[in-house]
Formats: structure tokens, sequence, C-alpha cells
């Protein structure tokens, strides 16, 4: 846990979010600015800063992200049709909360390649 970190202060409970999915590991909760009709954010629980810090140890936990990513889109009646995971890593890709995170984007269609 990062004292000031705004994701941890959702895992802890200090900040409100509408939670959407939740194990022993990872969380995921709607984002406050949605950029489509469907928008999720799964973190791991645990403070990382960057998805690109994870290492061989982590990988059960990056596992657990994607098949949560899954529940996510099922739930949310988006993975037939179509949804978008995303990780913005750093400042090129705009990452500007510093606890890794997934997009979880879906209900309408979307363009490539991304601004
Ligand atoms: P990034 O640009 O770091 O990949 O994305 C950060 C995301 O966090 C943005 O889409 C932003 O809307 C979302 N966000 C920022 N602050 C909060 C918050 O307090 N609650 C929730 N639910 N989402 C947030
Ligand atoms: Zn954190």
């Amino acid at each position: 846990m990062a004292e000031d970190c705004l994701f941890c202060k959702i895992v802890r409970g200090d900040i409100s979010a509408q939670k959407v999915y939740e194990d022993d590991d990872v969380l995921a909760f709607r984002d406050i600015n949605p950029e489509a009709p469907t928008h999720v954010l799964l973190i791991p629980k645990r403070h990382l800063p960057r998805v690109t810090d994870a290492t061989a140890e982590d990988a059960v936990l990056l596992g657990k992200m994607l098949l949560g990513a899954n529940a996510v889109a099922e739930r949310e009646g988006i993975a037939a049709n179509g949804v978008r995971y995303v990780f913005n890593t750093n400042q090129d890709a705009g990452q500007i909360i510093f606890h890794a995170h997934m997009h979880i984007l879906g209900g309408r269609p979307m363009g490539w390649p991304p601004g």
C-alpha cells in the first residue's frame, strides 16, 4: 500500500468507488470520467506503479487481472460485441495514476490506432 496513492485509497475504502468486480487480489470499479458506455478500471490491490514493474512473481496476479477483466466484460455485456483492454504506461502513453490499472472499454465502436 502506498499512503498517498489514489487507487490504494480506493482499495482501503478511504475514497468511494463504484465497484463492479473484486477478488482477493484485484478490484474493478467504474472510471470517474468514462470514455465509453462501459469504462471500468481493474487494478491489483497491491501497489504496483506500472504494469511494466511486474516480475515473474506477479505472473499469477497478471493472469488474475486478465481473468477479472474477462469477467467484467461478460457482466457488462460487452464481451460479444467488442471490448478493449488498455494499460497506459508512463508519459507518452498518458499514464496519470501511478498504480497500474487496466482500462476495460466497450459499448461503442472504437477506432484504431489510438490517439
Ligand atoms: P490513466 O491516464 O492513468 O491511464 O487513467 C487514469 C484514469 O483514472 C482516468 O481515466 C481517470 O478518469 C480515472 N480516475 C481518476 N481519478 C479517479 C477517481 O477518483 N475515481 C475513479 N473511479 N476514477 C478516477
Ligand atoms: Zn497504489
